[in-house]
């Protein structure tokens, strides 16, 4: 076994480093999870021009869709340095799926039309895939989708959808043929946001922040057009991801990150003479932790050197999926802890210490174990998957 980087991969890892230290000023860090608020919808789309004009935004994309045709290493390698710096980064939906898909499933036009928007940080695409009944069942979804001349019309409605306040365009499954076996008669389409009859409505999650949305479509008319793909084939063309690393690394990076900055600032702080280590459990589970976030990192770099011997990981992308997930809601637990009564303080507050970054996390990472197929059905998969065990 070895871990060691190539010294062509070292120095792309050098170039990533020094583009993040010439065009990510710490003020513009931005936060794990999705885009909260204006202000930061703007530094992330000003990274993320910085980012196009480098050709970094797809890196996993062919060159000749303006992708920079990384190798899975490099891709770990970006992902890590970048989580590692929080790089803002917006527009996932596009780059990792939507892009992709088009890239194998989309007719000529569609790629024209709409690969670029994406590399060139213009259009950023939210993913309409849930509804209040349908999740991890995602199969049992209910919009529909029904053929009228030259359009299709849509009505129903998707939930959870990340960004789609943000989003012009929405990539989304809709049933097509109700009579079908369920996973049969699902179509992928493309929805202009600004189209007739589509209603957005912002949730608030568990931390009063805007996240996800709930989306409302009353006879919606979409193109013919935007169909991608067969119709009914959708459920296989939703699945498409080109060869993109699949390894979680940036939940490694964001935690080595976070568990540093509170190292540091239990190491520092004084209360009433004493030191906040003082209470021997501190070092125990601050050394727990630092384990728990070493394992994590191993097991994304097997994900990515599975995949990069030309592998297709499954369980084992499962299990640092789960894993990543769990150790940061044990490290918002951790952090909030340790800054005893200041654990209890949100970022707004002029007493927050770390800017507040553990309360919120406490409250953020709660969705990080459900978004992407929760720990249960993670647990499905290596059970199945990884133990062999029948279906339960
Ligand atoms: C932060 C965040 C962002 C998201 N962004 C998007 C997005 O952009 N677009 C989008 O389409 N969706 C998005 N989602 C939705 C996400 O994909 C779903 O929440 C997820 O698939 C779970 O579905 P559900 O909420 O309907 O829960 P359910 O599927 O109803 O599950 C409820 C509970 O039952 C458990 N359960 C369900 N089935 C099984 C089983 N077979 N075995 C054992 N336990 C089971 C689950 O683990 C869970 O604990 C997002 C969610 C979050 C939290």
């Amino acid at each position: 076994m070895d871990f060691r980087f190539s010294e062509g991969e070292e120095g792309f890892r050098r170039e990533v480093r020094e583009f993040l230290d010439a065009e990510l000023a710490p003020e513009d860090e931005g936060e794990p999870f999705d885009i909260r608020t204006e202000e930061k919808l703007h530094t992330a789309n000003r990274f993320m021009k910085k980012l196009a004009g480098r050709g970094w935004i797809a890196m996993h994309w062919p060159k000749e869709y303006g992708g920079y045709g990384a190798s899975v290493m490099e891709q770990l390698i970006y992902n890590e340095e970048m989580a590692y710096r929080r790089a803002p980064l917006v527009n996932q939906s596009g780059t990792n799926m939507v892009g992709p898909t088009l890239i194998v499933y989309g007719s000529e036009e569609q790629k024209t039309r709409h690969l670029p928007g994406i590399t060139n940080a213009e259009v950023i695409w939210s993913q309409g895939y849930s509804e209040p009944q349908s999740g991890s069942d995602l199969a049992s979804l209910q919009t529909r989708a029904v053929r009228d001349g030259d359009d299709y019309v849509i009505n129903g409605q998707k939930i959870w959808t990340s960004n789609a306040h943000h989003s012009q365009w929405m990539f989304l499954l809709a049933r097509t043929d109700p009579e079908a076996p369920k996973h049969k008669g699902i179509s992928f389409f493309l929805l202009d946001m600004e189209s007739p009859g589509v209603e957005v409505r912002p949730l608030l999650n568990v931390a009063g922040q805007k996240g996800f949305n709930e989306v409302f479509f009353e006879n919606v008319r979409v193109p013919a057009e935007n169909l991608v793909g067969e119709e009914n084939r959708g459920w296989y063309i939703g699945a498409t991801l080109l060869d993109f690393e699949r390894s979680n690394v940036s939940g490694a990076a964001t935690a080595r990150r976070d568990l540093e900055e509170l190292v540091a600032y239990a190491a520092a702080e004084r209360r009433d003479g004493g030191s906040l280590l003082d209470a021997p459990q501190a070092r125990h589970q601050l050394a727990e932790m630092a384990i728990e976030i070493e394992v994590g990192r191993g097991m994304s770099y097997r994900v990515a050197s599975i995949q990069d011997k030309g592998g297709i990981p499954n369980h084992e992308a499962s299990m640092a999926k789960l894993f990543h997930s769990e150790v940061a809601q044990r490290l918002a637990n951790l952090g909030a802890r340790l800054l005893r009564l200041h654990g209890g303080l949100r970022e707004e507050s002029k007493h927050a210490r770390l800017a507040g970054k553990f309360t919120m996390e406490y409250m953020n990472t709660l969705g990080a174990a459900i978004a992407g197929g929760t720990s249960e059905i993670q647990r499905n998969v290596m059970a199945t998957r990884g133990l062999g065990l029948p279906r339960g």
